[in-house]
């Protein structure tokens, strides 16, 4: 079966998956059990993101003994937020499912979103009450994101909350309608309002595996988030500026009073060199905090495919391919 042989389904699930062959089976049982139970018409959307290992054999081989099953698989590692955001492109469900391939998020849960999601919820987000066997810098750090990230932008972005959540389809529709190339879903989701709950779980550990997120990815992710959500650290830039200028202001005029009206001149090396070295860590700081909106723009100019898709089994994205 192809797209073009089918409109659309009740329920789609998105699952991008990054080496994740030891989870696959488990994962695509416990995910057939759950979907089938909400609806008979549903599709599980794998998306490969340039796995090191053999999860494309595996998903090969599910979605040739299932026809409710597709994959698409990507050319090299585009990273976990594109590949959501492909699944999201060529899924043709009334409601999305969006779950990470390594069984963190529990599928089972999605029966919970759905009962959400009738009570006329158009995105019902899983958020964390507890993260079993992750680090404590981890959890240290992930906790603080959220919290800088919420006060940092007006819009209300849940905290403890990754992606996996149930979305409307006109959510999704939005969703298309936002372009940018540094994606951070979660907050895009936020931006664009309707009726949001949440149900609560326990993040279990990984079984297999390890995390795909380095920390230099992590950092990167943040500040995804943060510059796309907020100008907040531009006019920190611009008010420390003026800050430092009126304190050096200050020292300005204390050091004329002193040379002309109690005959001292200041002097000393350490304080110049303290002083200086302050000053150039500032600029410096300032100049990166630019250089991220800069690079931001830079990407958006450039307007680059987001993914490119190797293979695939859903027919209709075949123009993508030519
Ligand atoms: N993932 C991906 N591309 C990547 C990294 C991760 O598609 O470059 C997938 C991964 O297979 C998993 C989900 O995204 O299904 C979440 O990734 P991970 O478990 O590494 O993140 P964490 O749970 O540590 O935040
Ligand atoms: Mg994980």
């Amino acid at each position: 079966m192809n797209r073009e042989d089918k409109k659309e389904v009740d329920l789609s699930v998105v699952i991008p998956v990054y080496s994740e062959e030891l989870v696959i089976d488990e994962l695509y049982n416990r995910l057939s059990r759950v979907a089938s139970k909400i609806a008979s018409n549903y599709e599980l959307i794998f998306v490969n993101d340039g796995s090191k290992d053999n999860s494309l054999a595996s998903l090969i081989r599910l979605a040739r003994n299932d026809n409710k099953v597709y994959f698409i698989n990507f050319s090299r590692n585009f990273g976990h937020q594109i590949a959501v955001t492909a699944g999201l492109d060529l899924c043709c469900g009334k409601t999305i499912v969006i779950i990470d391939g390594d069984l963190q998020d529990p599928p089972e849960l999605i029966e919970e979103m759905f009962a959400k999601y009738k009570e006329g919820f158009e995105v019902v987000y899983a958020r964390r009450t507890e993260r079993n066997g992750e680090s404590w810098f981890k959890k240290i750090t992930a906790k603080l994101f959220y919290r800088i990230l919420r006060k940092s932008t007006n819009i209300e972005i849940p905290i403890d909350t990754g992606d996996f959540r149930l979305i409307d389809k006109r959510v999704a529709d939005y969703l298309k309608l936002m372009p940018e190339q540094n994606k951070f879903l979660r907050g895009q989701i936020a931006w664009l309002g309707f009726r949001q709950t949440h149900v609560l779980f326990t993040r279990e550990k990984r079984k297999f595996g390890k995390s795909g997120y380095s920390v230099t990815q992590m950092l990167r992710f943040a500040m995804d988030g943060i510059t796309g959500f907020s100008d907040k650290p531009l006019s920190l830039v611009t008010r420390s500026g003026f800050f430092i200028s009126f304190l050096s202001f200050i020292i300005i005029l204390y050091a004329i009073y002193s040379h002309y009206f109690l005959n001292r001149t200041i002097t000393g090396w350490t304080s110049l060199i303290i002083s200086s070295m302050f000053v150039g860590g500032i600029q410096l700081i300032s100049i990166g905090i630019i250089g991220e909106y800069i690079s931001r723009i830079n990407k958006n100019v450039i307007n680059r495919p987001l993914y490119i898709i190797e293979s695939t089994n859903i027919k209709s994205s075949i123009q993508v391919l030519k």
